[in-house]
C-alpha cells in the first residue's frame, strides 16, 4: 500500500468514528481543518488567528475558558522535556451552538516541538455530549435522591464523613424534620406530600449553600445537611430561623379547615460531639426529638447536659444501654426481653417502664378485649399519675376501643390534645389527666383483639414517628403472643421453653439454623400450613417455603454446604417478603436466625 491509500484509510476511520481532524500551525497561528470539522462541527474551524479564536469562541461555557488559557501558556513557553519530540494535552469543554444549546466536546492536541519550542498541533475533534450525559446521568442516580435531586442518604453520609475528617473548622451536623407532615399525606395526599417534601428540600438549598455545605434527604420529611465551617452558634441559628421561616405555613382544606406544617432542627458540632456521621447523627436526632419534645418548629443543639439528662432519665447503665437497642433493633430487643426471661409478667413491666422513660410518657397500658382477662391487663404509671383503672373508670375503656383508624404503620387511636375531642370524652379526658395518647392494636387477622398505648399525662403532645413505629413494634411481638389468654396461661404455667413462645406466635415463623441453613423449628401456624402426610424430620425449608421438591435456585446455604438438602435464599428471599430476621441461640449451642413475618 502506498501512502495515500494509507491516508485515505485513516482518514474513513476517522470519519466513521465521527472524529474531526485539523492542523495548527502554532507559529502563524492559522489551522486547517479536514471537511468533517466544517461539517460535522461547524463553529470549531476560523480563518483568523486561532488562539484568540479558541479563548474568545461565542458558545463557550465561561467555566471551561480557563483550560484554554492554560493550554496556551503552555504553548507560550519553551519545554526542553519535549525538545524534538510531541506531548498531548486534551480539552473537555462545552459549547453552546447557535439556538443555545449546550453540547459537550473533546479536544485532543498532539503538540510537536522543534527542539524545544511548539511548532504545530495536530487536533483531534469528538462529540461527547451523549456520553457525557449517559454518565452523568448514572451519576445522579447512584447519589441522588430522585424527588428532590439531594443526596442520598448514603452519599451524603460518605461526603460527610469525608467532610469531617477535615481538621481545623468547627463543622455542625443538622438534621431536619417537618412537623406534621402526616397530616397532609392524610388530608391533601400523597402527590401535595410530595409538593411540600420537594419545596421543603429548595428551602434548604436556598438557606444552605450547595458550595460548602453538603445537604441531603435521608427518609420521608427527614434531611441533614453539613455546614462545613461554623463561625459561631449564632450563626446557626440565624441559618436555622431562616429555614424555619421558610417552613412554616398553612394549608387550607376541606370545609375551612387548616392544617400547619412547620420544621424542628437538631444540631450537634464537631469535633465537640464526634467526627463520624455515626457518633454526630446520632446525637443531632436525640436533638431533634428534645426540638419536637419542647413543642416543634424550633432548633436544639446537643449539649453536654442534654447527655447528662438522657443518662440521669435512663437509671442505670443496663437501661440506658437497653434504650440503645430498643431503637436500633426493637423488634429484637423486644423479641429476646421476652423469651429469655423467667417471668414474663416482670419483663413486660419492664419494657413498659422503659418505653414511658424513653418516650416521655406518664402511662403505658396493655389492654385485651376478650377471654378472662379482658380489659386492662398490664399497665406502667409515673409516680403520682392515677392507675389506670380509676382513669379509664366508665366508658373510657371503651372509647379507646372505637376511633382507631388505619395508617401506614398500623391501626392507631391517636389523640394529640384531648380537650379537642368531641363530645363527653373531650372533658373526661382532660379532667383525668389524660391529655394526649397514642394506642396501637394489637389485631389477629382482621380482628382486634388488643390494644397498647402511651398517654401524656401532663400536656398535650403530637406524637412522633417512632413512637408510632414502636408501638406497633411492640403490639405486633408482644401483644400477639402475651395478650392471648390461652398463651398467657401458658406462660404463668412456666412454659417458658422458646418453642412454647413461638408456638404462641400466630403468624408462621421459623428457626433456620445459620450453620447448615436447615430449618430447626416450625411454630404451630407454619405447621398447620403443612400438609398433614408430611413430618417434621424429613422437612425441608423449600418445603414449607414453596411447597415444591426442589431446593432454591440461589440458595445461599446450598452453596455454602454442598450436602444441604435444601434450604431458603435467606437475605434475598426475607427482604423480598420483608422477613425480620433475628439472631438466636437454639437448645444451648446451636445458632440460628428466626423469621417472623413481619406485618
Ligand atoms: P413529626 O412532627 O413527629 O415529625 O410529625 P409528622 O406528621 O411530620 O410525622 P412523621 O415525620 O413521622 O411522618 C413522616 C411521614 O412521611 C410518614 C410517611 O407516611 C410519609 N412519607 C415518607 N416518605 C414519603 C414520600 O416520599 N412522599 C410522601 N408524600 N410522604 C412520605
Ligand atoms: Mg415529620
Amino acid at each position: 500500500m502506498d501512502w495515500r491509500t494509507d491516508l485515505a484509510m485513516y482518514r474513513e476511520a476517522l470519519r466513521a468514528e465521527r472524529i474531526a481532524t485539523a492542523r495548527w500551525d502554532i507559529k502563524t497561528d492559522r489551522v486547517y481543518g479536514d471537511s468533517t470539522m466544517m461539517n460535522l462541527f461547524p463553529g470549531h474551524l476560523t480563518d483568523g488567528p486561532y488562539s484568540e479564536f479558541l479563548l474568545r469562541r461565542p458558545g463557550l461555557h465561561p467555566n471551561d475558558v480557563k483550560y484554554f488559557e492554560s493550554l496556551m501558556r503552555f504553548l507560550q513557553a519553551p519545554h526542553h522535556e519535549h525538545a524534538d519530540a510531541s506531548h498531548e494535552i486534551v480539552v473537555e469543554y462545552r459549547l453552546a451552538d447557535a439556538g443555545g444549546q449546550e453540547q459537550w466536546f473533546h479536544m485532543r492536541f498532539i503538540i510537536h516541538f522543534e527542539r524545544e519550542w511548539p511548532r504545530d498541533a495536530i487536533l483531534l475533534l469528538r462529540n461527547t455530549d451523549s456520553e457525557h450525559r449517559h454518565e452523568e446521568t448514572l451519576r445522579q442516580k447512584a447519589e441522588r435522591d430522585a424527588m428532590t435531586g439531594l443526596y442520598n442518604k448514603g452519599h451524603a453520609r460518605e461526603l460527610i464523613d469525608a467532610a469531617l475528617t477535615v481538621p481545623g473548622t468547627t463543622k455542625a451536623l443538622l438534621v431536619l424534620d417537618m412537623d406534621g407532615f402526616k397530616k397532609v399525606n392524610d388530608n391533601l395526599g400523597h402527590l401535595f406530600g410530595d409538593a411540600v417534601i420537594s419545596d421543603m428540600a429548595l428551602s434548604l438549598a436556598e438557606v444552605f449553600s450547595s458550595d460548602g455545605d453538603i445537604i441531603g434527604r435521608i427518609g420521608g420529611d427527614e434531611f441533614v445537611v453539613l455546614i462545613r465551617d461554623v463561625e459561631n452558634r449564632d450563626a446557626v441559628v440565624a441559618s436555622c430561623e431562616k429555614l424555619r421561616d421558610m417552613l412554616r405555613r398553612s394549608f387550607e382544606y376541606g370545609k375551612n379547615q387548616t392544617l400547619n406544617v412547620s420544621g424542628s432542627v437538631g444540631i450537634a458540632l464537631s469535633p465537640e460531639f464526634g467526627d463520624s456521621f455515626e457518633t454526630l447523627f446520632s446525637c443531632a436526632d436525640k436533638a431533634l426529638y428534645e426540638a419536637k419534645r419542647q413543642g416543634r418548629d424550633t432548633q436544639v443543639f446537643y449539649t453536654d447536659a442534654l447527655r447528662e439528662g438522657e443518662k440521669k432519665n435512663a437509671g442505670e447503665n443496663e437501661i440506658a444501654e437497653g434504650r440503645e437497642a430498643l431503637l436500633d433493633h426493637p423488634v429484637e430487643f423486644i423479641f429476646r426481653m421476652l423469651y429469655e426471661t423467667r417471668n414474663p409478667r416482670i419483663t413486660v413491666e419492664t419494657l413498659l417502664s422503659l418505653f414511658a422513660k424513653y418516650f416521655m410518657v406518664h402511662r403505658v397500658v396493655i389492654y385485651q378485649n376478650q377471654g378472662e382477662n379482658a380489659g386492662c391487663w398490664f399497665e406502667w404509671h409515673a409516680a403520682g399519675i392515677l392507675p389506670t383503672e380509676e382513669a379509664h373508670e366508665g366508658d373510657v375503656g371503651e372509647f379507646l376501643n372505637r376511633n382507631y383508624r388505619k395508617e401506614i404503620y398500623g391501626h392507631f387511636l391517636e389523640f394529640a390534645d384531648t380537650s379537642k375531642i368531641s363530645g363527653k370524652m373531650g372533658k373526661i379526658l382532660p379532667a383525668r389527666n389524660i391529655f394526649a395518647l397514642l394506642y396501637a392494636s394489637v389485631m389477629n387477622g382482621d380482628k382486634r383483639i388488643g390494644c397498647v398505648g402511651f398517654e401524656d399525662c401532663r400536656a398535650p403532645r403530637i406524637w412522633t414517628k417512632r413512637e408510632h413505629e414502636i408501638l406497633r413494634t411492640f403490639s405486633d411481638i408482644l401483644g400477639t403472643f402475651l395478650i392471648d389468654q390461652m398463651h398467657y396461661k401458658m406462660v404463668r404455667r412456666g412454659y417458658r421453653r422458646l418453642q412454647g413462645v413461638l408456638d404462641a406466635i400466630t403468624g408462621p415463623l421459623w428457626v433456620v439454623a445459620t450453620d447448615n441453613g436447615h430449618i430447626a423449628y416450625m411454630n404451630r401456624a407454619t405447621r398447620a400450613m403443612l400438609a398433614k402426610s408430611e413430618n417434621e424430620e424429613t422437612k425441608n425449608c423449600y418445603k414449607v417455603r414453596t411447597d415444591t421438591n426442589r431446593p432454591c435456585v440461589r440458595c445461599e446455604y446450598a452453596k455454602l454446604h454442598a450436602n444441604c438438602p435444601g434450604a431458603i435464599p435467606l437475605r434475598e428471599e426475607a427482604e423480598r417478603r420483608g422477613l425480620v430476621p433475628i439472631p438466636i441461640r437454639w437448645n444451648s449451642g446451636l445458632d440460628g436466625h428466626l423469621y417472623l413475618i413481619d406485618k
